[in-house]
């Protein structure tokens, strides 16, 4: 008889419950300190639907934890300077202490002078050049949500990762380098893959932690891991329908049902990385709202 012995699933959901809580318990203590709540602006620029639902579900998420949601709107038709002014008046704006650009913009609108206007203080997304080399440099700034999340999930279930051999597949600035850098400032020995790299499965199989950013549904199998290792799935992706169904269904980039038969612990598609984003948008304003009020980080985050 063999027995196989099931991952363990990193419930990324519970986890990012757990800490959108500490946030909204942390927040009375900065609105004693100085009289008003921290605020998050979102900027959705264009009716893209699923972006139009991101924004809805990021300014629910803002009120829920106690803090003060600035929703602005402008439109497909907005130019470059209207987008850039914009943003101009919200770094001037002392209520603002994070601004989320809505990506992705317009096609007619240049994404990273947009995105580079944003006051590195002030970019909870992280994304800004000054925010990615401070990150690169190991100084304080803003962290990109989604790698921030995987960090903070893989810490949760290792403790220290020194040494540890880990791989990040994708390279994306959204994703997979800031997850590398991370990973990098946590002491574990990195390996950057993307699509020219050679043997993949065969530097998969040697990692003690697996992160896969690529967007190819279920592109890491069970054979590509060591039995042990830890697997992040940041992947999103949604199958075709199966016959009779109106959508496909969601799926990570990791082959769940083969992986989690090797791993030690796996993150599910949906339910894993996911939620962690916008806890982690959260966790970003309420960092920026202390250091631009002069305070001392909130601990536990
Ligand atoms: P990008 O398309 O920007 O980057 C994909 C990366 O994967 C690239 O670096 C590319 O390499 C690499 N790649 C593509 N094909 C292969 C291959 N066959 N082998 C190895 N590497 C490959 O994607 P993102 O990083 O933005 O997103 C990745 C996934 O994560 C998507 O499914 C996305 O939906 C999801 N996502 C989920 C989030 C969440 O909140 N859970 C947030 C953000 C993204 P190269 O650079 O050489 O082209």
């Amino acid at each position: 008889m063999t027995v196989e012995t099931a991952a363990q699933v990193i419930d990324g959901k519970a986890f990012a419950a757990g800490l959108r809580g500490r946030i909204a318990d942390a927040v009375p203590a900065f609105v004693a300190a100085t009289g008003r709540a921290p605020g998050l602006a979102v900027v959705l620029v264009g009716d893209d639907p699923a972006s139009a639902v991101y924004v809805g579900s990021k300014g629910k998420a803002t009120v829920a934890a106690g803090m003060a949601s600035f929703e602005h709107r402008l439109p497909a038709t907005a130019t470059q300077d209207e987008v850039e002014t914009l943003l101009a008046r919200l770094n001037a704006d002392d209520a603002v202490d994070g601004i989320l650009l809505q990506l992705p913009l317009p096609g007619h609108l240049d994404e990273q002078a947009a995105v580079a206007a944003i006051d590195p203080d002030k970019d909870v997304d992280g994304l800004t050049p000054v925010s990615a080399g401070r990150l690169a440099l190991g100084i304080p700034g803003m962290v990109p949500c989604t790698p921030y999340g995987c960090l903070l999930l893989l810490q949760d279930r290792l403790g220290d990762l020194s040494g540890k051999d880990a791989i990040v597949v994708g390279r994306s600035i959204l994703v997979g380098k800031p997850m590398g850098q991370l990973l990098l400032g946590a002491n574990a020995t990195v390996t950057m893959a993307h699509s020219r790299t050679k043997d993949l499965p065969a530097l998969v199989r040697r990692a003690d932690i697996v992160v896969a950013a690529v967007g190819r549904a279920e592109m890491v199998k069970g054979d590509w891991i060591k039995p042990g290792a830890i697997v992040i799935d940041v992947g999103i992706n949604r199958l075709p329908p199966a016959d009779g169904a109106a959508k496909g269904r969601l799926v990570g980039d990791v082959d769940y049902a083969e992986v989690a038969a090797v791993a030690d612990a796996i993150t599910p598609v949906p339910g894993g990385v996911g939620p962690m984003t916008i806890a982690c948008l959260l966790r970003n304003t309420l960092v920026a709202a202390h250091r631009r009020a002069g305070l001392a980080d909130p601990e536990g985050f």
